[in-house]
């Protein structure tokens, strides 16, 4: 390609200044903006591509199949999962990595019916929907976490069904964790055995491991499968996640394709190969102690947040091990500057690594002047 002409520059140029000037004001979507990954730019110059299953040979060989691997295991460590029975694949974001477990476990239990809660993120309808799998909503609790009694109530009218279970490890809205304890329990009182239950741990599965005493939210917990984004607490400015389930479940969808070379697992054919570098990169660059101290910080503003709105007057909280600060909606001028998500009448804050304790002070002033 030649030059880009005086045209196309000022273009780029304005829309760069647009993202500098609105990167600041992100205070409501869990994304980390603080990262950089220069040191790959020589990597945009490849039609690099991750087609087809990580763990497999592949006819294309531009591709960071072996990088990928090495991630799946880090998060498979992260995740309490055995290296040996991981197989996983770094997906386009969260939805498709909560497609694929919900796919695995229809497959295992065609006839089954999956449970979610009213909290889960809105893209478990769409994908019931694509995968055409029977399914009923639990009420939730008003803290954000599954109502125990109506799973109950609602698995024991079906109870010669199998159970598909969609547990929130960190909810969008309120950052609740479901209680994988309470919930194998409900499934082992009711002797429910054809039961697999997949974690959404967009957020949180990167929380969780880094702090003394999570909530259970691992394949030790119970878990079948899990989603996990990467662009979210990693940060990352192509938009990622991992996918991770056992290996068993993974042979049964299995199809080997002359075309590429390659066995047929993953969602999408051709693949991103540069996110897989940028996780990769992520947890050279942090190890797990950086990750550690990333997650104190943000848990330390978090808890400053709720301080600091409540001493305002205005009424905040948040839960354990939880970076999504919830309080009343404010005046949508105050939203709307802040980029903040709402949803009937509260909002929440989230205490990336870009927010500090100066900008929630603004926000809190934001609040109570409007
Ligand atoms: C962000 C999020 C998702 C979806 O992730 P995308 O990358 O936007 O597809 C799913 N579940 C939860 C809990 C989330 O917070």
């Amino acid at each position: 390609m030649n030059e880009p002409s005086i045209e196309t520059r000022v273009r780029l140029d304005a829309l760069l200044s647009d993202f500098e000037e609105l990167r600041q004001w992100q205070v409501g979507y869990p994304v980390n903006q603080d990262f950089d990954y220069s040191p790959l730019l020589p990597f945009m110059q490849y039609c690099a591509n991750n087609v087809g299953d990580p763990f497999h040979e592949s006819n294309f060989r531009i591709n960071t199949h072996e990088i990928e691997r090495e991630v799946i295991d880090r998060f498979a460590n992260l995740m309490r999962l055995p290296g040996e029975q991981a197989w996983g694949y770094i997906t386009s974001g969260g939805t498709e990595g909560n497609m694929y477990g919900l796919y695995m476990g229809r497959e295992a239990f065609p006839d089954g019916v999956v449970y979610f809660s009213q909290d889960t993120h809105y893209s478990v309808v769409k994908i019931l929907r694509v995968l055409k799998a029977r399914n009923i909503m639990i009420r939730s609790q008003d803290n954000g976490e599954i109502d125990y009694d109506d799973l109950y109530e609602t698995i024991r009218i079906n109870r010669d069904v199998p159970v598909i279970i969609m547990a929130n490890i960190g909810t969008t809205m309120k950052g609740a964790v479901d209680d994988l304890g309470k919930v194998r329990g409900i499934l082992d009182d009711l002797a429910v055995t054809d039961r697999y239950i997949h974690g959404d741990a967009a957020l949180s599965g990167m929380i969780l491991p880094f702090v003394d005493e999570p909530q259970p939210y691992g394949f030790d917990a119970g878990l079948d499968s899990v989603a996990v984004s990467g662009h979210k607490l990693i940060g990352s400015p192509l938009p990622c996640g991992v996918a991770l389930t056992k290996r068993g479940y993974v042979a049964r969808v299995a199809r080997s394709v002359e075309y590429v070379g390659v066995l047929d697992t993953t969602l999408s054919g051709s693949r991103n190969a540069l996110t897989p570098l940028m996780l990769w990169y992520a947890f050279e660059h942090y190890g797990l102690d950086g990750f550690r101290e990333v997650v104190a910080d943000m848990l330390a503003v978090a808890e400053y947040a709720v301080a600091r709105f409540n001493d305002s007057g205005i009424p905040a909280w948040r839960h354990e091990n939880s970076v999504t600060v919830v309080f009343p909606k404010p005046a949508a001028e105050v939203l709307r500057k802040w980029q903040i998500a709402h949803y009937e009448d509260f909002a929440h804050v989230i205490t990336m690594p870009h927010v500090t304790r100066e900008t929630i002070d603004a926000l809190a002033d934001d609040c109570l002047k409007s």
